[in-house]
């Protein structure tokens, strides 16, 4: 229909009618809810009637003849707020007749009601939403990256970007691009259009400005227009001006398969997004006791001042192992031409038992028999390669004195973990191990 004579059509009805001058669209496309957020955002608190109660997996939910909820859609997470004081949980548009359902945490009786919605998370979705149109056409602009999804989380807002990858100056030119836009404060307006008039935008545009979304052919479109920026099919909520957005930040980039997540803040959600890096940098700097700007070289050095103390503790810990290696090496027991160490610690490290029982096989004839005690007991059995002995035997026969199976190694060395033990067990455990040794030895 031409969209003059539909214009003349509907004055008509409206006078005639009294038809309320907002709805052609929904009249034109026989919708059971007039949705009168498509006309105007800013609308918190209305008069409806209700036309239909519904209970929806057992809560109860009502259908308005005309709303202002904004219905969870296209990326966009629904409004919440009040009808007749009863809490709005959940808002959402029927499959079949696209009826607004308003899910409620109680039941209304009355037939005409009156609605609130929760403004600032409504006005919120309205800064991340048109931020998210200004961003996606700054990625194209600057980046040449087009937007293949949209996400608007309760804390965070995604888009998917067709490239792999940003580098750093580019990320910097579309967020320059995006907030110069929002300094300029440009005009954000919506319109309905025939498809014929979408079909002529889409090929270019009356202005040379193309339409950055595609089109569903046959059916009434919804362009979104950012003064001589962008212009996009939506039906989403949006501010009136870019400069109710207040910034648009990128906070993290992620590589999904061959594409891009763009994670980013607007409004409200970059100002409290600053507030907790300021202060976690403030806090930084305090202890570090140095200016902010400066955290990131004194953490620098930390962190080599770290590794150069963890390199002299290891040098250290091996220097004082050498130094027990050949403490137990002079109170060894020697049978034949065998010299046996035998120790059980407790709360010690597994592996800096391992390094020791390496350090006392580099002797010939030594073997070791090391036993840990605690809230799970271990057994480490080693010996010289000069020393014709079987370790695994024996550890299998002391574990088995714990009450204990398995255990693994090879001949040279082998050990395994058993139940919680006191260090006289471990000791008896290895005693009994000691005499299958020198038994079979
Ligand atoms: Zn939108």
């Amino acid at each position: 229909m031409d969209r003059q004579i539909r214009d003349i059509i509907w004055l008509v009805a409206v006078l005639q009618l009294g038809l309320h001058p907002y709805c052609l669209d929904c009249w034109i496309a026989g919708r059971m809810t007039r949705r009168l957020y498509y006309h105007d955002s800013y609308v918190a608190a209305f008069e409806a009637e209700v036309v239909d109660h519904l209970d929806i997996g057992g809560q109860s939910a009502v259908v308005l003849d005309k709303t202002f909820f904004y219905p969870t859609s296209g990326g966009q997470p629904c409004d919440r707020g009040m009808i007749n004081g009863v809490p709005v949980t959940e808002v959402s548009i029927r499959e079949g007749d696209d009826a607004i359902i308003h899910v409620l945490a109680g039941e209304i009786h009355d037939h005409r009601v009156q609605a609130e919605i929760d403004w600032p998370r409504r006005f919120d979705h309205m800064q991340q939403h048109t931020g998210q149109h200004i961003l996606s056409a700054a990625c194209v602009r600057a980046a040449e990256a087009g937007t293949i999804g949209f996400h608007l989380g309760e804390e965070s807002s995604t888009i998917d970007l067709d490239v792999e990858s940003l580098s750093r100056p580019q990320i910097e030119r579309v967020e320059d691009l995006a907030n110069d836009v929002i300094f300029d404060n440009r005009r954000v307006t919506s319109s309905s259009l025939t498809p014929d008039q979408a079909a002529s935008l889409g090929a270019g545009g009356r202005d040379g400005r193309p339409l950055r979304t595609p089109q569903n052919p046959g059916s009434t479109v919804r362009i979104v227009d950012i003064e001589g920026f962008d212009r996009c099919a939506c039906g989403g909520t949006h501010v009136k001006r870019a400069g109710e957005i207040g910034m648009i930040k990128i906070v993290r980039l992620e590589h999904r398969g061959r594409g891009l997540r763009a994670e980013f803040r607007c409004g409200r959600r970059a100002l409290t997004d600053y507030r907790v890096k300021n202060d976690l940098i403030s806090n930084l700097a305090a202890d570090l006791t140095v200016g902010y700007w400066e955290v990131g070289r004194a953490v620098d050095s930390l962190r080599d001042e770290f590794k150069s103390f963890r390199r002299q503790a290891r040098e250290v810990g091996e220097r004082l192992l050498e130094y027990e290696a050949r403490d137990l090496l002079r109170g060894a027991e020697r049978r034949d031409k065998l010299c046996i160490v035998s120790a059980v610690f407790s709360e010690r490290d597994r592996r800096q038992l391992g390094r020791l029982a390496k350090k006392l096989i580099e002797q010939p004839g030594v073997v070791v028999l090391l036993g840990l005690a605690d809230v799970k007991s271990h057994l480490l059995f080693a010996r010289a390669d000069d020393v014709r002995l079987d370790m695994r035997p024996a550890l299998k026969s002391a574990l088995s004195a714990l009450g204990a199976r398995g255990g693994g190694g090879r001949p040279a060395m082998a050990q395994g973990g058993g139940p919680a033990a006191d260090e006289e067990r471990i000791r008896a455990a290895i005693g009994h191990a000691l005499k299958l040794l020198t038994n079979d030895g």
